[in-house]
């Protein structure tokens, strides 16, 4: 499993895979065609039981079946490498905002890393907790969608992409909970928690360390301030291949941000679901 040396993995994840194996049990999924791109796909799954990384595996096979499905059905236009393997290793480590002052990183935040050649792609989902999110996020930057990942984000001091990328996969998500399970409300759901996530990470750089060394800021309070709005979302949606309009987009959803304030005492979880929406664990 080569990526775990990635700086986005977090140290302790690392260890506990490399050094204490303590997730042994990893199945495969014989590579499969992917239906729209055509390309060769492995998906393999680790975790502490067959059981549970057999299960993990469907889920993850359906919602990647889905997620390729709908971008091209939102006339997202796909870039796929020649072949593309994704490593889910569901490791129980949850994100948190710390409790001292320290920086936000990686070990608090990241849940997936994806590396691209022209060749191949590889992504890494290294936590559980919202897992078949994650990977559709690193499914949309193994697919190298237009103006999601480069150019965007010299305009920013932070990175914009991300904000859009992960917007664009909790609408994929949301897409998929309702039409493979039937659940009904998932975006007004998602968005109550997304609003509280984002005063959290909001308070915490604003009021006790601006700094980051990952993307919080766009991870969730940019990404929320999209994804709460009606008008953004869709013009998210419409403008993938259209610079000059994402960057509207993304100045006017910072617009959207206000000073909150949020009291994080005995309050450090930054879950981003409620359980029932995370069918497959
Ligand atoms: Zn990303």
């Amino acid at each position: 499993m080569n990526d775990l040396d990635s700086k986005f993995v977090p140290e302790h994840i690392r260890n506990d895979i490399l050094v204490k194996k303590i997730l042994p049990s990893s199945v495969q999924l014989p590579d499969f065609q992917c239906p729209i791109t055509g390309i060769p796909v492995r998906i393999r799954a680790v975790s502490t039981s067959v059981c549970e990384s057999q299960r993990v595996l469907q889920h993850a096979k359906s919602a990647y079946d889905f997620s390729i499905r709908h971008l091209r059905d939102m006339g997202v236009s796909l870039h796929p490498p020649r072949t593309f393997r994704i490593t889910l290793v569901c490791h129980p480590s949850k994100r948190f905002l710390p409790n001292g002052k320290i920086p936000l990183s990686p070990v608090h935040i990241n849940g997936g890393v994806t590396s691209r050649s022209s060749n191949e792609a590889h992504s890494l989902v290294f936590r559980k907790e919202e897992m078949i999110k994650v990977m559709i996020h690193e499914t949309i930057h193994a697919m190298r969608i237009p103006l999601c990942h480069t150019a965007l984000d010299q305009n920013f001091e932070f990175l914009a992409s991300e904000a859009l990328v992960d917007a664009l996969a909790c609408e994929v998500y949301a897409s998929y909970l309702e039409s493979v399970f039937g659940f009904r409300n998932v975006r007004m759901v998602m968005q109550e928690h997304m609003k509280i996530q984002s005063d959290k990470v909001y308070t915490y750089l604003r009021y006790v360390n601006p700094h980051e060394h990952t993307s919080a800021f766009a991870y969730y309070v940019l990404k929320a301030s999209i994804v709460t709005n009606a008008d953004l979302m869709a013009r998210l949606v419409f403008s993938l291949s259209d610079k000059d309009a994402l960057v509207q987009l993304v100045k006017e959803a910072c617009d959207r941000i206000a000073p909150v304030f949020y009291d994080s005492k005995g309050e450090d979880s930054l879950r981003m679901t409620p359980v029932f929406i995370e069918p497959y664990m």
